[in-house]
C-alpha cells in the first residue's frame, strides 16, 4: 500500500475546529486507499497554552541560565502532546492510531541541542504499526541520541521530520498542511497580492526558505533534494493541489534572455536584524580572524559580511547582539552598530547570468526612496539589507517591480 506523509503545522492544529479538519484529511487518505503516517508540530502559536514559544519560555523566563538540554526536553513535549491529542482523536472516530515520540519513530540526533540533525532514521518501531493497521501520530521536531538523549531539532524543524520520513519510508507523497495555500511569491501575511506558485525547484524554494520564507524548513528541503522526494504545500483549509516543490519548476527551461523582468520567483525577507561595521585603524590580518574566529566561537552567526582594509561589515539577529559587542569590547575593537534592520532577498533561477538585474533593484528601490544599506548576492539570490521601517515598502516595490508568478497572459 502507498504511504503518503501528512504533515500538520502548529497552526493547523491550534483548535479543535482545525483538529477536526486535519482528521477529514487524514480520512481522505484512507478513502484513497492509501496508509497516512502523520507529523505534527505542537499545538498554536506563541502565547497559546501548549505552543512550543510557551513552553520556551516556561523554562527559561524563571530560570535564565536552563541548560539547552533542558530547554530541548521541555519543548519536544509540544509535539507529544499534539500527537497524543490527534491520535486520540482518531481514535474516537473509529481509527486505530498511535502517538510516537520522534525517538519511537526512529530519528536518531547527532546530540546538539536545539539545532539537532537527524543522522539515522530507523523506522522498524514505526512500521509495526502500520502492519497492525495503525495510523501512527509522529511527533515532529525531534529526535534522540543512541544514548537517548532528547534534542530538537531547530524552529520549524517539524517538515523535516516529515521528509525524513517520506524518504525512509519511500512515500508516494509528503503533504506539508499549513495556513496558507502554497509557497507564493512573498509571505502573503505581508503582501496580500503575492501569488501562489504552482511548481518550483529545490534549489529555488530553498534559497527562499534559507532567506526567510519560513513556509518550508531549508533542512526539509534540502533532505528532499537529496532523496527525490516530491512535496506538496497545501492549505489545510482549502482544497487547492498547493504548491509542488520537485525537480521541475514552472520557469525552468524558458527563455528569459531578453527581459530581465521576468527572472525572480519570489521575494524572502527576514526581520530583527543589526549591521555592525567594524572600524581597523589599518590593515591587520591577525586581528581579522582573530574577530571571525571568537564571534564563531560565541555562537554568533554572522551574515551580509563584507571585508575590507580597513572595515569589516556584518549583520547578526538583533538577539545576539549584546553577545556581539561583548566579542569587538573584548578585542578593543571600533565599531557602529544599525539597529532595527531586515533584509530582502529576490530569488529566481532565472537571473543566473541575465545583466541588469541589479541595476533594476537598485532602481525601483531609489524611485521609492527605500535607501539600500548592504547587498549581497549569490548566482541566484540579491539580498538587499534596508532599515525594518522599509520593509514592507520594499516587498511590495520589489513585487510590483519584478511581477514574479505572473503568468504571460495574466492581466493581473
Ligand atoms: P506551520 O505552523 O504550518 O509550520 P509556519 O508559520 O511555519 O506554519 O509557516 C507558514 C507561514 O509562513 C505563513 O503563515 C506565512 O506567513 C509564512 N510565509 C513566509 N514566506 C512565505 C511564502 N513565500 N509563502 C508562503 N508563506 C510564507
Ligand atoms: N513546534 C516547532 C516550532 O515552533 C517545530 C515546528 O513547528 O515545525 O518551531
Ligand atoms: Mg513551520
Amino acid at each position: 500500500m502507498s504511504i503518503i506523509i501528512q504533515k500538520f503545522g502548529g497552526t493547523s492544529v491550534g483548535t479543535p475546529e482545525l483538529r477536526s479538519q486535519v482528521i477529514e484529511r487524514i480520512k481522505e487518505t484512507l478513502q484513497e486507499g492509501c496508509q497516512p503516517v502523520v507529523v505534527v508540530s505542537a499545538m498554536g502559536r506563541k502565547g497559546d497554552p501548549y505552543a512550543t514559544d510557551t513552553l520556551k519560555a516556561l523554562a527559561e523566563d524563571i530560570y535564565p541560565d536552563v541548560s539547552l538540554r533542558e530547554v530541548d526536553l521541555v519543548m519536544s513535549c509540544g509535539e507529544i502532546l499534539s500527537a497524543v491529542v490527534l491520535s486520540s482523536m482518531l481514535n474516537a472516530e473509529g481509527i486505530k492510531a498511535s502517538a510516537l515520540t520522534g525517538a519511537q519513530a526512529g530519528m536518531v540526533t547527532d546530540g546538539n541541542y536545539a539545532n539537532a540533525q537527524v543522522v539515522d532514521c530507523c523506522p522498524d518501531h514505526l512500521c509495526s504499526f502500520i502492519d497492525d493497521k495503525v495510523v501512527p501520530v509522529v511527533a515532529g521536531f525531534q529526535g534522540s541520541t543512541p544514548e537517548g538523549e532528547i534534542n530538537t531539532m531547530g524552529r520549524g524543524g517539524s517538515d523535516t521530520t516529515a521528509v525524513i520520513l517520506g524518504a525512509a519510508l519511500d512515500a508516494e507523497r509528503v503533504d506539508i498542511f499549513t495556513d496558507v495555500s502554497g509557497v507564493a511569491t512573498a509571505d502573503p501575511r505581508i503582501l496580500e497580492e503575492a501569488r501562489i506558485i504552482d511548481r518550483i525547484n529545490y534549489s529555488e524554494v530553498s534559497q527562499l526558505a534559507y532567506e526567510g520564507a519560513r513556509v518550508i524548513h531549508p533542512t526539509a528541503i534540502e533532505v528532499a533534494m537529496k532523496n527525490n522526494v516530491t512535496l506538496a504545500v497545501r492549505n489545510l483549509t482549502d482544497s487547492g493541489p498547493g504548491t509542488i516543490i520537485s525537480e521541475e519548476s514552472d520557469i525552468c527551461g524558458k527563455d528569459y534572455g531578453v527581459n530581465p523582468r521576468q527572472v525572480v520567483t519570489g521575494i524572502a525577507h527576514i526581520s530583527d536584524l543589526a549591521q555592525f561595521m567594524v572600524d581597523f585603524a589599518e590593515p591587520d590580518a591577525h586581528l581579522e580572524l582573530e574577530l571571525f574566529e571568537k564571534l564563531g566561537e560565541a555562537g554568533v552567526s554572522i551574515d551580509l559580511i563584507g571585508v575590507f582594509p580597513n572595515l569589516k561589515v556584518f549583520s547578526v539577529k538583533q538577539d545576539v547582539i549584546k553577545r556581539t559587542e561583548r566579542v569587538l569590547q573584548n578585542l578593543s575593537l571600533d565599531y557602529r552598530i544599525q539597529k532595527d534592520c531586515a533584509k530582502v532577498s529576490v530569488v529566481g533561477v532565472g537571473m543566473r547570468n541575465i545583466p541588469g538585474v541589479m541595476a533594476q533593484v537598485v532602481k525601483a528601490l531609489q524611485q521609492h526612496s527605500i535607501e539600500i544599506l548592504q547587498t549581497g548576492d549569490s548566482n541566484i539570490t540579491i539580498c538587499i539589507l534596508v532599515r525594518e521601517e522599509d520593509l514592507g515598502k520594499a516587498i511590495r516595490t520589489l513585487h510590483e517591480h519584478f511581477q514574479p508568478g505572473k503568468k504571460e497572459d495574466s492581466k493581473v
